[in-house]
């Protein structure tokens, strides 16, 4: 059964074997690990991950957003084609920041009980609703359509699919019996980790990100597009904490790990490429819009998932080269911020801009 206690005189009592436990702590089904006892810690990398949150925090109204708001009244500034990607986008982003937060907050949570892993957690959670925030005021600041962009998960169908496969991908841990005992439930979860963070987090977000980045570099809708750089940093941090829980849960459990189970995996995140494709030819029209084109971002999407499938030991699949160098190049203008004249304040000078 999962070690975590049920009420507050057993969570602050001394677990038997107390000496030593710092050697005996492991990830799931830990009988030394107590929730609320943080010090001394086993998993410094959970730590690294927590404090570069706090380093990079930020908020959406400290982007200012009125040039944008000129821009998307103006009947002649962006083609209809421009607005359709924006939308898409919007539509997409909008609900996966919640989708995922929820994932986190009723799942994750449950089963990770170490508590620098929860502390981490935590703070995920609270950029997660930073994030939902940030599509609340975009669609405050741009007058849209809630109505439209809220529905969009459901109405469009290469957005549903994405979400589709994503819950789909994730339920048999949603089974309030289900507990991380034993080599088939561990990999069930491991299964599920993987859908939440290297699929919906590290794959599902970056099409997204290499369209709404391209505003930036062609000087357009700077606002939104900088909130989105904003999000791809948290997003970065996010995908490196998953991949160090996933690979530590591995580590520890080295019996889960059968050629079976990493071919499963392998073709979930094939699966998954081919629905990024498809959202991409969705948003963008034939023949391209601001310099890209549906060719070019599906070889973007093939080269994030071989550095994905490689982080999590499971040897690239495509050999896909970075067709966007500008993007790693355009998280590095950070500090020459006020060239777009969109941001006055630097809220943290030491915030990282780990690039992944
Ligand atoms: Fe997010
Ligand atoms: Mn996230």
């Amino acid at each position: 059964m999962p070690s975590e206690p049920q009420s507050v005189t057993a969570s602050f009592s001394v677990p038997a074997t107390a000496a030593g436990s710092q050697r005996e702590k492991t990830i799931l089904n830990s009988s030394t690990t107590d929730p609320n006892k943080i010090l001394p810690m086993k998993y410094q990398w959970a730590r690294g991950h927590y404090k570069t949150g706090v380093a990079n925090n930020w908020v959406p109204e400290e982007v200012n957003m009125q040039k944008d708001v000129e821009t998307w009244k103006s009947p002649t500034a962006l083609s209809p084609e421009e607005r359709r990607l924006i939308m898409h986008n919007m539509g997409f982003f909008s609900t996966a920041e919640s989708l995922t937060a929820n994932n986190l907050v009723l799942i994750v949570y449950k089963h990770i009980t170490n508590p620098e892993c929860r502390q981490y957690l935590l703070r995920q959670a609270y950029e997660e609703a930073v994030h939902t925030d940030t599509f609340i005021y975009c669609c405050d600041t741009l007058s849209l359509d809630p109505e439209e962009v809220y529905n969009m998960y459901i109405t469009i169908p290469s957005i549903k699919d994405k979400d589709e496969y994503v819950v789909e991908m994730t339920k048999s841990i949603l089974d309030p019996n289900f507990n991380t005992q034993g080599t088939v439930n561990i990999q069930k979860f491991v299964h599920d980790l993987v859908g939440f963070y290297v699929i919906m987090e590290g794959i599902f977000f970056y099409a997204g990100f290499v369209m709404m980045l391209s505003f930036l570099r062609r000087n357009k809708m700077v606002g939104v597009a900088e909130q989105f750089q904003f999000i791809l940093r948290d997003e970065s941090v996010h995908l490196a904490f998953g991949v160090d829980l996933i690979n530590t849960i591995v580590d520890e459990n080295p019996a889960i790990w059968t050629p079976e189970f990493q071919q499963t995996l392998r073709a979930n995140i094939k699966r998954a490429v081919d629905f990024e494709k498809r959202y991409v030819d969705d948003c963008l029209p034939t023949g391209g819009v601001l310099g890209l084109n549906a060719q070019s971002i599906y070889q973007y999407v093939e080269y994030i998932a071989d550095r994905r499938l490689k982080k999590i030991r499971l040897g690239a699949e495509y050999g896909s080269k970075n067709p966007f160098p500008w993007m790693s190049e355009i998280m590095d203008l950070r500090k020459e911020k006020n060239f777009f004249e969109t941001r006055v304040t630097e809220y943290q000078t030491a915030g990282s801009l780990k690039w992944d």
